[in-house]
């Protein structure tokens, strides 16, 4: 298991890092604008292989599309992990771990949204934007919901 946290401490987390099922970067707008940097880097996992330590009582929500809720420290406004309606896994900002995960990104989403002065890492696989269920089969030989 390894450890994350937000900025400021209150909220503290652990994963367990043999269990990532990917790390993507997404470019859409939302996430630019909810990182304020030019893509979100996270990590997907089971729900099961995620835990609160502490200050779960700090993490606050917004929706940004509807079922989709972005967690942030309410305290020092860091992203932290979260869970979409759309998505059987719990989302990780790789920003907020403390540790090294021992995975890199595999794949670029919503390309079609990048930010103008983002040079795109073009060894990854990347979908303009969410992905095909065909895109997705061709990266993870076993269906994913
Ligand atoms: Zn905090
Ligand atoms: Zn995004």
């Amino acid at each position: 298991m390894i450890h994350g946290s937000c900025l400021c401490a209150e909220v503290t987390f652990e994963i367990d890092e043999s269990k990532i099922i990917m790390m993507n970067n997404c470019h859409c707008a939302n996430c630019r604008k909810v990182t304020g940097a030019d893509y979100g880097t996270f990590i997907q996992i089971s729900p099961q292989d995620f835990n609160w330590l502490s200050g779960e009582e700090y993490v606050s929500t917004y929706d940004s599309s509807p079922g989709n809720h972005r967690a942030f420290c309410k305290k020092c406004g860091s992203r932290m992990p979260q869970t979409s309606d759309a998505s059987p896994f719990t989302t990780i900002p790789a920003g907020s771990l403390d540790a090294d995960p021992k995975v890199t990104p595999n794949v670029n989403i919503f390309t079609g949204s990048k930010a103008p002065w983002n040079i795109i890492d073009d060894s990854l696989p990347s979908s303009i934007d969410m992905g095909t269920p065909e895109f997705w089969a061709k990266l993870f030989p076993q269906p994913e919901k």
